[in-house]
Formats: structure tokens, sequence, C-alpha cells
């Protein structure tokens, strides 16, 4: 956490107000991983607190796992990139010790990818989200399987179903 607090290790460093290490049940056994914060992360310092932050704590209470319970919620980047444009390889690639770190010390049964950003980086593919959803992959040892991102589904209500 130390390490993440004071990492320059890629740009999103300078324009961060703080770095957001993960949130949750540090034995999980569920580990969500989304793309990186936003701006209200960034302000509060934990993830997915934003209007996308609200449906996935419905879709968590839906599934009987309150935030802080049974699941542990992390991001592919610890710092917000501006304007929230995508993460860079690069900028995953700078950060992935961290998210490697987390996953180690807290053993997750499933990995949850949030959307199609996490899913590229975490599985190395351009693969469609389409074709990634309804498959277990794995993640360093993990198995792994990927969803929508809660922003996505705001946008388009539909595919919550
Ligand atoms: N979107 C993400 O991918 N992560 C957050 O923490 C917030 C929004």
């Amino acid at each position: 956490r130390e390490g993440v607090r004071k990492c320059t290790a890629c740009g999103l460093c300078k324009q961060r107000k703080q770095a957001v290490f993960g949130v949750g049940s540090q034995s999980g056994p569920w580990l969500f991983i989304g793309e990186g914060p936003g701006a209200d992360e960034d302000e509060i310092g934990e993830p997915f607190v934003g209007q996308a932050g609200k449906l996935l704590d419905g879709m968590l209470a839906a599934k009987g796992l309150p935030r802080g319970r049974d699941a542990y919620i992390a991001n592919v980047v610890k710092c917000r990139p501006p304007g929230n444009r995508t993460t860079t390889f690069d900028e995953a690639a700078a950060c992935a010790s961290f998210l490697d770190r987390q996953t180690e010390l807290i053993r997750p049964k499933l990995i949850v990818a949030l959307g199609k950003t996490a899913a590229s980086r975490l599985l190395q593919t351009e693969a469609s989200l389409g074709s990634l959803r309804g498959r277990v992959h794995e993640y360093r040892g993990t198995p792994l399987v990927v969803t929508y991102h809660p922003a996505y589904l705001l946008r388009s209500l539909p595919e919550k179903a």
C-alpha cells in the first residue's frame, strides 16, 4: 500500500490527487478488477465510489456480497488517467506488479474483470468483450471471468439483464 501511495513508475502520478489502492475483504474469495480510478475515486481514495460504483454495489448486493464482505475491489491502474481516458498498455504494465501482489495476498477463488480494458490488460488480448464473456479464463493460476463494466451498463441498460 505504501509502495502504491508513493509510486512514480508512470506519468499518471503527476496529476493524481491520490493513488487508489483497493477496498474490501482481504481474504476474497472474490476479486473484482476495474480499469482505473475516475474523478470521484481520485478524490476519495477508494475504487468505484461514483455512479458506476453505485451500480457495482447493487450488483454485489444482489449476489449477497455487500462491499467489504467476501469481495475485494481493485483496479488495473491505481492512479486516475487524466480526463478518464483509457489506460495505456505501458501504464498497465507499470502498475502490474501491484495488482499481482494484491492477487497473491488475497488469493481469490475467482477474479471478475470488469469491462474490456481490464479484460484486455489481464488476459493480454484484444478480443472483444462479447467473445470473452461466458467462459472461464485464467489469470496467473486463478480462474477469471469477464463481465461488462458498470459504467458501460449505465450507458446501455438493456445489457444489464
Ligand atoms: N471505473 C473503474 O474502472 N474503476 C473505478 O474505480 C471507478 C470507475
